[in-house]
């Protein structure tokens, strides 16, 4: 292994960027090359573990510009074919010339004839596609992954005027496109106090064309308490997770009508009530 003078690499294609190489690592399969238990062929420079700022862009580079601080993952892929386009760009079929070779690596034998970013500048061909910006400010202010319904079909407005679709419209609003809702607040296919005669009969009319236009989906019904029980109890055991934090009181069962009565009328503060049988009053 030796630090020597290499000519500084230049766009050799209209999708290529150059990155200025602000750290790389020295992987524990660098070592196989350092080793001599691979074909590596000599002069190559290594280092597939790569962060910089990009310095110059090709023509045909849209989305990445110059300056971007950028995360280089150490697969090239082109973007394109089709292995990238199904999220296995490890096994590009196109950037490694290699027979019998499926994917390529920055610096790496036998993985293509690229080098590596153990170097002052790093080629990064087909950019857009492979270089990851950190500073994305465009892919925030788009929405929450998942949003959770837990009002269920008495949710209401400030004046106490029930509105059951309230959430749903509010979460088809606030999460993004292709995201998720959970709905754990119950509805019921009939509900004799609805507000109006849908409500009645389990109708409940929320924003179903914006749940669509977004590629929404939605999970709904009772909770699968066996399901998660085991690993919510190996969260709570060793306090990991701490969910008695929506407790607000603990009672003698003796006052349980006086729990029920400031729990219904949603009293600042009564949050989560429990009952304790054994507790003296
Ligand atoms: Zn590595
Ligand atoms: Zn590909």
């Amino acid at each position: 292994m030796a630090v020597e003078e290499v000519p500084n690499p230049t766009i050799e294609t209209p999708t290529d960027a150059i990155v200025r190489i602000t750290n790389t690592n020295i992987c524990g399969s660098d070592l196989h090359m350092y080793e001599g238990r691979t074909n590596v062929e000599e002069g190559k420079v290594l280092g597939h573990e790569n962060m910089g700022i990009v310095e110059e862009v090709g023509p045909g580079v849209q989305q990445i510009k110059v300056g971007d601080r950028v995360s280089v993952p150490f697969n090239i892929g082109c973007g394109s074919c089709r292995n990238c386009l199904t999220g296995w760009s490890s096994f590009c079929t196109r950037v490694n010339p290699t027979e019998g070779f499926d994917g390529a690596v920055y610096g790496y034998a036998n993985m293509g004839p690229y080098r590596g970013g153990q170097a002052e500048y790093l080629r990064i061909p087909f950019a857009d596609f492979n270089l990851l910006e950190l500073s994305a400010g465009d892919e925030h202010g788009l929405g929450v992954d998942r949003g959770v319904e837990a009002m269920g079909y008495q949710a209401h407005d400030p004046s106490g005027q029930e509105h059951p679709e309230l959430v749903l419209d509010n979460l088809a609003k606030s999460v993004r496109t292709t995201g998720g809702i959970g709905v754990v607040g119950v509805y019921v296919p009939e509900d004799p106090g609805a507000v109006d005669e849908g409500a009645k009969e389990g109708r409940i009319g929320f924003d179903y064309g914006t749940f669509f236009t977004k590629g929404l989906s939605m999970g709904t019904g009772q909770a699968p308490a066996k399901r998660y029980n085991r690993q919510l109890r190996d969260l709570i055991t060793p306090g990991r997770a701490t969910p008695s934090f929506i407790v607000s009181h603990e009672l003698p069962l003796t006052d349980a009508a006086d729990g029920y009565r400031h729990f219904d009328k949603r009293e600042d503060g009564w949050t989560k009530v429990l009952l304790r049988p054994g507790q003296a009053a």
